[in-house]
């Protein structure tokens, strides 16, 4: 039997499971030069081959599969890559490559498809540019076959897993299989990090920092993670196990009493009435949403339907993906967020050019008014989708008063469009923004006066008020809500919303924090969005805090001036409430 061994990280969201480990290796392809004799030629050929006659039976069987669960349209990706694999012009440049250059396989098709990546990329034609990436994705397949590289497939998996891996970008994230994975352990990444973030509202346990556990465990080995304390057990022992059993139950018996909150008002004992919304990054999410008793979903991360794919959604694609999520929300609120790509969330056949600081770079509305098309493409489906339910559609990352204006004025124009076209959409549709940099809360009484609704987002908000990375898990403990300057920013933005009687919210992973909702229940805020399982929560601890009494936590820790002492007064006060 193997020794059991106990790692620890931070907890970024709440589960207590056992399951095997699934090592997710980065695939950096490294790929070297080599010299090779003239009589060697024919053996890397031959390698060539091989690597493209596996590569082709691979793509055949994603291409049945693609087919299958997701239709023709997704399948045809894999068709195009097909075809670009059994084109001879590459094989016999690859060919030439070896044979004159007298180099290794991995080298020469490197170098031939990196030429080809950039014939496409330099084309004027935007679909041809696109091709760029489809070349790039049959270049790694046949790469990684070249260099025997397993890739693990997250969509299909075969049994419960828990993810293991130094990093998981926000993509593979979103194509995993969530039903198999209960589990994700990484090296790095923050508590806000987009991962993060997914697998809170999934249910997915998950720790992050826990150092060199790609080193240290294999696929196949046993694992438990233990969500309160923030261990991970390799080869746990009957102890730890039993011990998990039982925090498990008791967890259950916690949820079974919440369960009761199901149809409760979100009101103070007082009479103070607030809401409490879901976020959301996918449709498929809306079963979580629907369990949870959410009022409403306060932010659809719409990036995520951009994703694990090589081309733009279409304007009909999105159409009924929001259509499909206010129709089953039934005339509840559903705020729907314009595309925030950028920072962590990357989508590779955009073909952006590298940024030395993503989060302050071309990311969220700066994109869209960079690619007017793509915005306006967004703005038409949302548009066309209003008339099934009760949308708001709200901006990122808006810095200035122009940006704001220039947002308004793409949706006047989409509006003109449609109405030009007899396309019906909601007439008063609310339009928001929100309020994550801090210029935008320090002018948020400037902003008021332009917009139906705020949403805080505390996640940015923190990160750029602090000037520290929210992925930078070194970082972790400057990164706190419990900073004056932060909570001075969400104070005045609270406040400039009310003065201008629109309604403000929140929908960064603080509003869905038991230790905060007191404090921010007593600065007037009316909306709080979080992940589906926190809404319970959330219920209970405004259902037995009364108005008076949470503004007198806000007056009192707006008189602090140093975070810890903010946080240590709101830690007590929130487990007294509990108890
Ligand atoms: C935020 O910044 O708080 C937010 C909700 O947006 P995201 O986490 O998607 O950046
Ligand atoms: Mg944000």
């Amino acid at each position: 039997m193997n020794a059991s061994k106990v790692f620890t990280g931070s907890v970024v969201s709440f589960g207590l499971v056992a399951a095997k480990a699934l090592v997710v290796k980065s695939l950096e392809l490294k790929i070297s030069k080599e010299s090779i004799a003239p009589s060697q030629v024919s053996t890397e050929v031959a390698r060539l081959e091989s690597a493209i006659s596996s590569s082709v039976l691979e793509l055949q069987e994603v291409r049945s599969h693609a087919n299958a669960k997701m239709g023709a349209e997704s399948a045809a990706i894999f068709e195009a890559h097909l075809l670009m694999l059994n084109d001879p012009e590459l094989f016999e440049k690859t060919k030439e490559v070896i044979a004159t250059q007298l180099v290794n396989t991995e080298f020469a098709f490197h170098q031939v498809s990196e030429e080809f990546i950039a014939l496409f990329s330099s084309m004027d034609d935007e679909y041809m540019r696109e091709r760029a990436l489809d070349v790039r994705d049959i270049s790694r397949r046949v790469l990684r076959h070249l260099l025997g590289v397993q890739e693990a497939n997250l969509a299909h998996l075969p049994e419960e897993v828990i993810l293991v891996a130094y990093d998981l970008t926000p993509s593979q994230t979103a194509v995993m299989d969530k039903n198999k994975v209960v589990g994700m352990v990484t090296e790095v990444g923050g508590k806000t990090s987009h991962t993060a973030i997914m697998a809170n509202s999934l249910g997915i346990a998950a720790l992050v920092g826990v150092n060199k556990i790609t080193a240290e465990i294999q696929s196949g080995d046993q694992l438990a993670i233990n969500g309160e304390t923030g261990e991970l057990y390799l080869h746990p022992d009957p102890e730890q196990l039993s011990d998990l059993m039982k925090r498990k139950d008791a967890y259950l018996q916690k949820r079974k009493i919440l369960e009761s909150l199901k149809g409760v008002p979100s009101t103070t004992p007082d009479g103070q009435q607030v809401h409490l919304l879901a976020n959301i990054a996918s449709d498929e999410e809306l079963k979580f949403v629907l369990a949870s008793d959410a009022e409403g979903i306060g932010l659809f991360r719409t990036e995520f339907l951009y994703m694990n794919r090589t081309s733009l959604p279409s304007e009909e694609e999105q159409f009924l993906v929001y259509r499909k999520v206010l129709q089953e929300m039934q005339g509840r609120p559903v705020t729907i967020r314009t595309i925030d790509i950028g920072g962590d969330k990357e989508i590779d056949y955009l073909n952006l050019p590298k940024e030395l600081n993503p989060f302050l770079g071309v990311r969220a509305i700066r994109l869209c008014f960079k690619r007017p098309e793509l915005f306006k493409t967004q703005l038409r489906a949302l548009l066309r989708a209003s008339v099934y339910g009760h949308l708001k559609i709200m901006f990122p990352m808006i810095s200035s008063l122009e940006e704001l204006l220039a947002a308004k004025a793409v949706v006047d124009e989409v509006k003109n469009a449609l109405q030009s076209e007899g396309i019906p959409f909601a007439p008063n549709l609310p339009l928001g923004i929100m309020i994550e940099v801090p210029s935008a809360a320090i002018i948020s009484d400037v902003l008021a006066q332009h917009v139906d609704f705020f949403s805080i987002g505390t996640n940015d908000l923190i990160q750029y008020t602090l000037a520290v990375d929210r992925l930078n898990q070194e970082l972790q403990s400057l990164y706190s809500p419990f900073n004056l300057a932060c909570l001075r920013l969400i104070e005045l933005t609270i406040k400039n919303g009310k003065q201008h009687g629109i309604e403000v919210g929140m929908c960064g992973s603080v509003a869905g924090s038991e230790e905060m909702i007191p404090l921010l229940l007593g600065m007037g805020l009316d909306e709080f969005s979080m992940s589906a399982r926190q809404i319970l929560p959330a219920r209970k601890v405004v259902t037995s805090t009364t108005k008076a009494f949470a503004l007198e936590i806000a007056a009192k820790v707006l008189s602090m001036h140093s975070g810890q002492e903010i946080e240590n007064y709101l830690r007590a006060n929130s487990s007294l409430k509990m108890s």
